[in-house]
Parts: C-alpha cells; sequence; structure tokens
C-alpha cells in the first residue's frame, strides 16, 4: 500500500510545528509535503528589530529543510485547491505551476496585511508583514534621515517625521524601536541643525496595546512618550498623501513615512475555498476540522478556531495559539490513522510578550505584570525559545548590538514597489517590482 500523502500549506507557525509534529508521529508511514513561498520559516514577531537594523534579516529565517527532515519542501504559492478530487494546484517562484493529490490536507496559509477603504492608503502607506516589508522599513528609515540632512527646514520635517497607524504590539514596537533608531542616526548628521525625528503613533481605539491588558498598554504609552513619541488615540486616518497624512480630526501630518499596522486579515486564499468563513478566517470546528470536509483541516490565523476557554469567541491570531493548533492538527491527522486518538482544541493565554527596544518591555507571562528590565528578560528568553533555529545567530546580534553602534546603511534591494500594501503574499518580493530605485 503506498503511504498517505499529507499535504501542509503554509510553512507558518501552525504549519512548521505541524510538520515538525507529523514526521515524528508517521516515522516514515506517511509521506509529507510543505507548500510554501519561500525556503524559510518567518519569525514575524523580531521584524521589527530587523526594520531597525538591530538584527540581521537572516536571523528571523529559519531554513525549513534544515529543520524539517523527511519533509518535502514544495516551493510555491498554493492558488487552488479541488476538495472534490482532493488536489491543490500551485505556482513556483518562477511561475510554473504544480499541482500535488493529497490524501490529508493541513491549511495554514497566515494572514496579510488588513486594508481600510481610506483615500491614498493603498497608494502612500506600506504594510509590516513580511520580510521585504521590514528591509523596505529600515532602509526608509535610513534614507529619509540622509535626505533630510541638508533639505529646506519644512522638507527635513517632514521627511523625519513617521507616523505609524495601529497602536496594536506590531505599530506599538514599531514605533519604540523606531524612535530609537532614527533619534541614533540623527545624531550622526549634524545638517539637520535642531530638526529631530518626530514620531506619529495613531489609533482609532482609546489606548494603545488595545487587545491586551491595559495596565500593559499604559506602560508602553508611558515609555513611548517618554521617548517623545506623540501617541495619539481615539482618531484614524481619513487620507494619506503623497506629502502627508490628514487625520480624522481635520489636521494635517507632513511625512513621507505612512507605516500601516492596522492588522492582519486571513490569507485570501481562504476566501477562494468557497467555504463558510467567520470574520474572513475559515470555519473549523474545535478538532480543526472543516464541516463536511473530514480530511481537511485548518488553524492559525487562517483559520476560525472555537475558543473553547472563551465559549462564543474565536482564538486570537496569535503565534501562541498557531504553534499549539499547528502540534494538535497533527495529532489529529495521525488519530485519522489510527494513530493516539483525537482531542479538541482548549488553551487558555499563557501572557504576552511587547518589545519596546532598549532597556523597555511590557509582559505579563501566566498573568504577572512585568515592566522594565524583568519584562525585557522574559522577552527575549521567550523569543530565544520560541524561535525553532538561529537562537546563537540572534543572540550574538543582541550582544553585538550591545557593544557597538548599528550599521546605518541603505541596501536599496527593496523598492516601494516591491511590496505594495494590497498584496497577497506580504513574504515575497511582488512581481510587479520596478527596478530597486528607492
Ligand atoms: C510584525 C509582527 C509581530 C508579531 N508579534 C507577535 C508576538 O509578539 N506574539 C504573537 O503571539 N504573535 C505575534 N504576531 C502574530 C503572529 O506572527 C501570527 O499570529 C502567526 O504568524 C500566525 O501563524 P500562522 O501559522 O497562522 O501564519 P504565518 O506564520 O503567517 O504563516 C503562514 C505561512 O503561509 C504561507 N502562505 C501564505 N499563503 C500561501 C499560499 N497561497 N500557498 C502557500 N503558502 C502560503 C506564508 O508564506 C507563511 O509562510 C506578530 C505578527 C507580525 C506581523
Amino acid at each position: 500500500m503506498t503511504p498517505p500523502h499529507i499535504v501542509i500549506v503554509g510553512a507558518g507557525f501552525a504549519g512548521h510545528e505541524a510538520a515538525h509534529r507529523l514526521t515524528r508521529l508517521a516515522r516514515g508511514r506517511a509521506r509529507i509535503s510543505l507548500v510554501n513561498p519561500t525556503d524559510y520559516f518567518l519569525y514575524a514577531p523580531l521584524l521589527p528589530e530587523v526594520a531597525t537594523g538591530l538584527l540581521e534579516p537572516r536571523r528571523i529565517t529559519v531554513s525549513l529543510t534544515g529543520t524539517l527532515p523527511g519533509v518535502r519542501l514544495v516551493l510555491g504559492a498554493v492558488d487552488g485547491i479541488d476538495l472534490k478530487s482532493r488536489a491543490v494546484s500551485y505556482t513556483n517562484p518562477e511561475g510554473m505551476a504544480g499541482a500535488l493529490r493529497y490524501d490529508r490536507l493541513v491549511l495554514t496559509v497566515g494572514s496579510v496585511n488588513k486594508l481600510l477603504p481610506i483615500p491614498g492608503v493603498t497608494k502612500y502607506a506600506h504594510g509590516f508583514r513580511g520580510l521585504p516589508e521590514a528591509l523596505y522599513l529600515r532602509d526608509t528609515l535610513v534614507r529619509q534621515i540622509e535626505l533630510a540632512d541638508g533639505a529646506r527646514r519644512d522638507e527635513a520635517r517632514a521627511r523625519t517625521t513617521f507616523v505609524v497607524v495601529g497602536a496594536g504590539y506590531t505599530g506599538t514596537e514599531v514605533a519604540a524601536a523606531g524612535v530609537r533608531f532614527t533619534q541614533a542616526l540623527a545624531r550622526e548628521h549634524p545638517g539637520l541643525g535642531d530638526v529631530r525625528p518626530q514620531w506619529l503613533l495613531i489609533d482609532v481605539a482609546d489606548r494603545v496595546l488595545p487587545g491586551l491588558d491595559p495596565r500593559m498598554g499604559q506602560e508602553a504609552e508611558r515609555v513611548l512618550r517618554s521617548r517623545g513619541v506623540d501617541v495619539r488615540t481615539g482618531v484614524s486616518v481619513a487620507e494619506a498623501l503623497r506629502d502627508g497624512v490628514r487625520l480624522a480630526d481635520g489636521s494635517f501630518v507632513p511625512t513621507r513615512t505612512l507605516i500601516w499596522c492596522v492588522g492582519v486579515r486571513p490569507d485570501p486564499l481562504v476566501a477562494e475555498l468557497g467555504l463558510p468563513t467567520e470574520k474572513g478566517r475559515l470555519v473549523v470546528d474545535e478538532y480543526l476540522t472543516v464541516p463536511g470536509h473530514p480530511d481537511v483541516v485548518a488553524c492559525g490565523d487562517a483559520a476560525a478556531v472555537p475558543d473553547l476557554t472563551r465559549p462564543g469567541e474565536v482564538t486570537a491570531m496569535t503565534a501562541q495559539h498557531a504553534v499549539r493548533q499547528g502540534r494538535l492538527a497533527a495529532q489529529i491527522v495521525a488519530a485519522a490513522y489510527g494513530h493516539g486518538e483525537r482531542r479538541p482544541y482548549k488553551h487558555h493565554d499563557l501572557g504576552f510578550v511587547v518589545d519596546l527596544a532598549g532597556p523597555d518591555a511590557v509582559a505579563n507571562p501566566l498573568g504577572v505584570q512585568l515592566s522594565g528590565l524583568p519584562a525585557k528578560v522574559v522577552t527575549r528568553g521567550y523569543h530565544l525559545l520560541s524561535i525553532p533555529g538561529n537562537r546563537i545567530r540572534v543572540g550574538s546580534d543582541w550582544l553585538l548590538d550591545a557593544l557597538l553602534p548599528r550599521q546605518a546603511v541603505e541596501t536599496g534591494l527593496v523598492s516601494g514597489a516591491a511590496v505594495p500594501l494590497d498584496s497577497a503574499t506580504p513574504e515575497t518580493i511582488s512581481p510587479a517590482a520596478e527596478p530597486a530605485t528607492g
């Protein structure tokens, strides 16, 4: 008998963990294929450290073949799933089409930048979901400070004003790290005179870190304000323009940098399946199984997994849930072949960490509120334990950063056109990209 073929689509937190667990459970009794557009797992929580020059980009990319022996990596983006004939079609990075038949499908395609119908935003804002976007932002920060040096005063002010929309954990971390990075850059440019980098953090919610414990938000806001970040809550963006951004309260902020961190939405592949969704996420039961399709499990950001600890709710889009669901997905697939019993997904939140750069962080491991150095130690320890590879490399970059000034140079490898906000694949450079001219 030919061994069953298990196809996992998406090698993020959920997919990587599912593949890892399945190889251990299957022990050669199943073929496991993993389809992903890149040959690495991206540790997204450290993207702000890449965007601000602390970590080298490859530190947060973990080799799939290196960490998943026994799994066949299929490089490509899935663009169609035929649930009747149990086949997925994909396009590889060179544009060639391919197809795979499966016996069991694990769908873990994650999420992409969330868009809002605000004029000018898709044209002038850039998201923060993938490595190309983080590299683009790093270059942008360096370049804007360099171009501001010697520019007319009003132009210099606009170039050194950076606007982050969305005060969730991503936007808060980007603003907290970005303000320190650009302040250090500005010190190397005496031509700026008294023009100093200004950061604005904007959210329609009435506080920073709206989804987390209010005490974390208060402490994060205190740290941000102590660094000079202009935190504006309860206000939204009305229009993005080439030379600035207009807010809903009528104020206009001249800027060349609009960083869009308003959240994420499920990968567009989910909508294309034509199956029931909840807030865009694929509906699954507590066994991560798609109703009516016992051979398909889905989890992570892409799936609306019922949260049995909060009846009526679905689990949040976090790495913590994605990893645990990926592990359970492997057990559920193995149980379908008589290996172990399937059990429902039930996981209590273990807390959250938010790195505020420098010596600051906020965290609430197991409900214990931490800030300052203790939170920083917990945050870094958590990331080192959670990243499935490259730990020594990440640790060495942290050590080097404590000892040496950052290398503040542009690489010019990612142009703005290469990272459109409205992208189904923020993990890769857009094929519509023009040559990297900045
Ligand atoms: C900047 C940032 C910081 C974050 N910080 C934290 C944090 O501190 N703590 C926390 O808990 N969460 C954090 N998150 C959220 C966390 O990263 C997500 O919840 C988590 O990645 C979800 O895991 P996933 O496996 O569902 O999706 P992902 O990890 O996004 O993986 C999805 C994978 O599917 C691939 N894929 C997409 N479409 C296709 C396709 N059509 N075909 C094949 N492959 C496809 C993608 O390339 C990717 O590899 C952060 C997110 C970001 C962007």
